[in-house]
């Protein structure tokens, strides 16, 4: 309809009453506010709440990369998909994976079309910023043994002392053994610590700005602080405890990786229980979403395929990044196995770069732009472009991509919206998405809009997180 200049003379005649209810009509019909996900269907939190139980569960039990993507593989093979053979053509409806190096996952659905139409690509990660130990982590001052850290991805240091830490990883032996190590995560089992300052003396440390009162080196983890026998040497007592549990030495920590996580489980929030609080959401809570609507979707026509990958949050980077040609390789034998073209495969393929986004934190109000902020509970956030600055780094989405993916989300009545980071010149962030078109297909981040992100203790709604599996179902079973 358009607001003429006739109608705008008729206004004039109109009464009061009459002139409400053509504001109103107007208002409906020319203003744009996103839905809230509870309009969507009814009952929908009762539905959103069921599936975030599985949605704890993984998070429960997969705090880092490797972790989640063991978890994948064993859901996966629960689904019957089997070990991905590339000596073998896929057959349409029929479900592999591969894992690159323990690391990784992608989780390939073969659709009915061939491999030369594209694939939809739902690409989300499952590393999350937490303290890695160094090389050589041990050592002993003040009557109490220490693990050194260096830490990974974008934290606020001071988030991290005074704050109950898990250790997972793995270790190799000198005779390449291999050891997995999770300590702090089982009921009874013994947590680890960074101190912090007591406040009665911590006058020079208060006045500091909070990006400097807590150092990278000072991030150092007490486990330990029984001497030997005759009360002394702790470092020396702790390694022969470890040397009985686990077999090891010193030296076998030099083939290690190890991090430290916030320990515990992840817990409902508020007393509607509404949203989940935990650690690592971004982006786990992307990832697990989005291979339950693989599983759950009918045979597509377009292949679907669904990675869980590693670095993000250090830049993509190593050989589990997904700026390693571990994953153009695959997509390379798929079209191979057809007699396609890749570069064909890539031009027709469309994806998902399903990582978290910011949502308003009316607390912290003035790092954000309210009227280009994605908000709880009204979906996900479709994020055009992302970057600092001038968009620097972000791929930026065309026009025709996000019309194409929203009219999809339209139609299965799937609640979403925009959100920028925050203000311009705030900051700002960097996704997979611009590795991904770098491979020449179309992509856009979209994923579950989330409070205090990078925190030891992320919020995330249930509403919203539920909305993304209903996305990425949509999306995959797009033509
Ligand atoms: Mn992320
Ligand atoms: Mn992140």
């Amino acid at each position: 309809m358009q607001a003429n200049r006739a109608n705008e003379k008729e206004l004039g005649l109109r009464t009061e009453k009459e002139l409400e209810e053509l504001k109103a009509q107007y208002r409906k019909e020319l203003l744009y506010s996103p839905k809230n996900v509870s309009e969507t269907e009814e009952g929908f939190f009762e539905k959103a709440k069921e599936f975030c139980e599985g949605y704890k569960a993984f998070i429960d039990s997969a705090k880092t990369e490797r972790e989640a993507a063991s978890f994948a593989a064993a859901r996966a093979e629960e689904k019957g998909f089997k070990p991905y053979d590339r000596n073998r053509k896929l057959s349409a409806g029929e479900g592999v994976y591969l894992l690159n190096r323990g690391k990784a996952i992608v989780v390939i659905k073969k659709g009915t079309l061939p491999i030369s139409e594209g694939a939809n690509l739902v690409i989300a990660h499952t590393d999350s910023p937490r303290l890695d130990l160094k090389q050589r982590p041990l050592y002993e001052e003040g009557g109490m043994a220490y693990f050194k850290t260096h830490y990974y991805g974008g934290i606020k240091k001071y988030h991290w002392t005074a704050l109950p830490l898990a250790l997972h990883g793995v270790l190799f032996k000198k005779n390449g053994e291999k050891v997995e190590i999770s300590v702090g995560e089982k009921e009874g089992e013994p947590v680890f610590c960074i101190s912090d300052l007591m406040p009665h003396i911590a006058k020079d440390q208060v006045e500091k700005p909070l990006a400097s009162a807590i150092t990278g080196e000072g991030l150092n983890i007490i486990v330990g602080s029984v001497p030997l026998e005759d009360g002394t040497e702790v470092k020396l007592a702790l390694l022969k405890l470890l040397n009985e549990k686990y077999g090891i030495t010193e030296e076998d920590f030099l083939r290690a990786e190890l991090s430290a996580v916030p320990a515990g489980k992840s817990k409902d929030v508020g007393f509607d229980g509404g949203m989940i609080g935990a650690y690592g959401h971004d982006d786990r809570v992307c990832a697990y979403p989005s291979m339950e609507a693989l599983f759950d979707s009918e045979t597509p026509e377009r292949t679907a395929i669904c990675i869980f990958a590693d670095k993000e949050e250090i830049g993509s980077e190593g050989v589990t990044g997904l700026l390693s040609a571990a994953y153009t390789n695959l997509f390379k034998e798929l079209c191979e196995a057809e007699g396609a073209a890749y570069g064909e495969f890539c031009e027709n393929s469309c994806c998902l770069s399903a990582d978290v986004g910011g949502a308003f934190d009316p607390c912290y109000g003035e790092a954000y732009d309210g009227k280009n902020s994605a908000y709880v509970n009204k979906g996900v956030v479709v994020t055009k472009y992302t970057g600092a600055r001038g968009k620097s780094g972000s791929s930026d989405a065309s026009a025709e991509l996000v019309a194409k993916i929203t009219s999809v989300l339209d139609s299965r009545n799937v609640a979403w919206q925009t959100g920028e980071y925050g203000k311009v010149d705030q900051g700002g962030a960097g996704t997979v998405a611009k590795v991904v078109a770098s491979w020449n297909v179309d992509v856009v981040d979209l994923g579950v809009p989330i409070l205090s992100m990078h925190a030891p203790f992320e919020l995330a709604s249930k509403g919203d997180i539920y909305m993304m599996y209903k996305a990425a179902k949509a999306f995959f079973e797009l033509r």
